[in-house]
């Protein structure tokens, strides 16, 4: 017998399941640039939950180069960079990233979910290995998911566990041609840091390539932002592929990667993200180098921003907050129960602070939060508003 089937009646039927399991998103709306201070659903706010570390988003310089570049080369760059949108800003920001992360090579993409999702299953296939952080962002999950490698997950940052899986590897029959090992640099939900150099120290020992995503660590760690790879003297033949985005603290938008000359002599031939996908238009690329630029020649941003995230975790850790394992200016509130977090977020937010909470699935049932990231032009001013906020909030859920 024929099933009498509906098109997409599901459609509606799932999206109010997720409403009715409150796992749904309610979209705000930013009604001025992204900043310290934004207006947000109509309400003044002192932002802390975007990724513009160092308020390059409004940059004179930045804005600038956009408007100049669009008005020369127009909004759209025609094509993908494979066929004929390939302009000469593109291959300047190439360079000037690689001069940036001091590398011998860079590739920049469209985003940095499409750097991943477009390399990382051109790395590995039948035969071969990854091995993965278990906190690793879902574009690194998704890249894997593409390709047909086996995989094995490493509790997060445990060093042991992923020798342990290493030595397992060795013993795979027939043996593995290539084993890739990827992880996140900073991790989004926590802050916390990957132990870069160990794993760098497992890969070498086995002949593994070593991938790490360094989206929320440019601009933050390293001389002058340069990241990662940078802040812990690292070498390319240590780590193979360092990617990144320019969506977070370089405050526009766009993916990369740095590594070898045969690194992006491969990734731009096989990434089928970048083969077959528009350019991003020549103001985005041209925004990029003198986001770069700023980078190097404002070093002082990078201090402010760590100025900025002590401050402010010690004065949640005085005011008695578990502030998790944060390392860097990504400060997590632990909450415990997601709708703690939620109460906790809903009560700031009425107070004029915007900072997201995060909950199940994103994070373990026990584990929700309110995840907080610094940026360099908050004032000590607007840092104190969002700790009495937190204080208030926090004594009347009981949390400190
Ligand atoms: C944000 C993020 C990405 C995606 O970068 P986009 O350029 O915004 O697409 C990838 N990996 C990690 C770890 C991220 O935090």
């Amino acid at each position: 017998m024929r099933v009498k089937r509906h098109p997409t009646r599901y459609l509606g039927e799932e999206y109010r399941r997720l409403v009715k399991e409150n796992l749904h998103w309610e979209l705000k709306v930013l009604e001025t640039a992204s900043g310290p201070t934004c207006v947000v659903d109509g309400r003044e706010v002192i932002m802390l939950c975007a990724n513009n570390y160092l308020n390059l988003a409004t940059h004179p310089k930045v804005v600038n180069a956009m408007i100049e570049a669009t008005r020369k080369y127009g909004a759209g760059a025609g094509s993908d960079r494979s066929i004929a949108g390939n302009m000469k800003v593109h291959e300047e920001l190439d360079k000037r990233l690689a001069r940036f992360k001091r590398a011998p090579a860079s590739l920049t993409y469209q985003t940095g979910f499409m750097t991943n999702e477009g390399l990382i299953p051109q790395l590995c296939g039948r035969g071969d290995l990854f091995v993965s952080d278990e906190l690793n962002h879902g574009s690194i999950i998704d890249g894997i998911r593409l390709s047909h490698a086996d995989r094995a997950i490493f509790k997060h940052k445990d060093v042991a566990d992923l020798d342990r899986i290493m030595e397992e590897a060795e013993r795979h029959d027939p043996p593995y041609n290539h084993i890739w090992i990827i992880t996140d640099g900073v991790f989004s939900m926590d802050g916390d840091l990957a132990p870069l150099p160990e794993i760098a120290k497992i890969a070498e020992e086995h002949g593994a390539g070593v991938y790490v995503d360094d989206a929320h660590g440019e601009g933050v760690l390293g001389e002058c932002g340069r990241g990662i790879v940078n802040h812990f003297k690292l070498t390319r033949d240590q780590v193979h592929v360092e990617m990144g985005t320019f969506s977070k603290a370089f405050g526009v938008i766009g993916g990369h990667i740095s590594g070898s000359e045969d690194l992006i002599k491969f990734a731009y031939n096989k990434s089928r993200t970048w083969l077959l996908s528009g350019a991003v238009p020549p103001g985005v690329a041209a925004a990029c180098i003198a986001a770069l630029d700023v980078m190097e020649s404002e070093p002082e941003r990078v201090k402010r921003v760590w100025e900025n995230r002590n401050y402010f975790l010690e004065g949640l850790q005085d005011l008695g907050f578990d502030t998790g394992n944060s390392e860097t200016p990504i400060v997590p509130v632990m909450c415990g129960r997601s709708k703690v977090a939620r109460d906790l977020a809903d009560y700031i937010w009425r107070k004029g602070i915007f900072a997201l909470p995060i909950v199940y699935p994103m994070v373990a049932r026990d584990k929700a939060r309110i995840r907080t990231q610094l940026c360099s032009d908050h004032t000590k001013e607007q840092l104190d508003r969002a700790l009495e906020a937190f204080k208030e909030g926090g004594r009347k859920l009981g949390l400190i």
